[in-house]
């Protein structure tokens, strides 16, 4: 099977997240992993349809798909966790000895050392479960401080950037252009609660991705007049590292961004 860098190059490079995925490189991932059909994607050319089909095709069985791998490497770490610390390092509750209860996006996960599940008793989407447990397993995070920084004062960002500004930030800023209104309804459906934070931005809004993972999302509205598109700028509270390793703050984004436009998942 074709790498995702490879696949996206086929792709349309619209983003019109028809795909169910608000990204082409994001549905790119997806398909390099299995997760996802070319059929999926309705405004692809047939051509490059066609060479999708024959590249999976002729893929070699492989261990499992790169989450199912990473899923698997991550279980030492899991294994070694001990519940009762974690759900007070984390603010998740304890169920029972084998179970955490954990509010991941504005809804309630149960964890064991064996799997995840969502609100619907299903196990969510693999990414989902790496996020958690790379989060559960961060050694002794500090309280949050309190202090917001940028997605690009977060140490080892810079390879990010442009993922953090096109997947999230421009995601959210497109979709809720010229309508405050809806961004206000979506923001509080996910838990959001306004923010006095001050400033120059149309909307500002408090969110806890996960109990001790606070996140401010400011919002800019487009001015016709001077050409100045929305912007969208979220900012992370100062401990935010030590909750997740940079690669999974870019993912928990992306998840956030995708369900808040309505275009996620569980
Ligand atoms: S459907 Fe998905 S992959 Fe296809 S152009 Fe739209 S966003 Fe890109």
């Amino acid at each position: 099977m074709m790498t995702a860098v490879e696949i996206y190059k086929l792709l349309p490079k619209t983003n019109c997240g028809k795909c169910g995925t608000t990204s082409c490189f994001g549905f790119a991932a997806r398909l390099a992993s299995h997760q996802a059909s070319p059929d999926d994607c309705p405004t692809m050319t047939a051509s490059a349809r066609e060479a999708l089909k024959e590249a999976d095709a002729n893929r070699q069985p492989s261990p499992g798909t790169v989450y199912e791998q990473a899923l698997r490497s991550l279980q030492p770490k899991i294994q070694a966790l001990d519940f009762r610390k974690t759900a007070a390092l984390f603010g998740a509750a304890l169920a029972d000895a084998d179970t955490l209860e954990l509010t991941f996006l504005n809804e309630q996960y149960h964890i064991t050392k064996e799997k995840v599940t969502g609100p619907s008793g299903a196990e969510p989407l693999p990414w989902i479960s790496i996020l958690i447990y790379n989060h559960l397993s961060m050694p002794d995070p500090p309280q949050p401080a309190g202090e917001w920084i940028t997605f690009s004062s977060v140490p080892a960002s810079h390879a990010k950037d442009k993922a953090w500004a096109g997947h999230v930030e421009d995601v959210i800023a497109r979709h809720f252009a010229g309508n405050i209104a809806a961004l206000k309804a979506a923001c509080e459906k996910f838990g959001g609660v306004p923010s006095d934070f001050s400033g120059s931005h149309d909307a500002a809004c408090e969110f806890r991705f996960f109990p001790h993972y606070p996140v401010l999302l400011l919002f800019y509205d487009a001015v016709a007049e001077e050409d100045f598109p929305a912007q969208c700028k979220l900012l992370l509270d100062r401990t935010a590292p030590s909750y997740l390793d940079i690669e999974s703050i870019v993912v928990l984004g992306e998840e956030f961004a995708s369900r808040l436009t309505g275009g996620g998942c569980q």
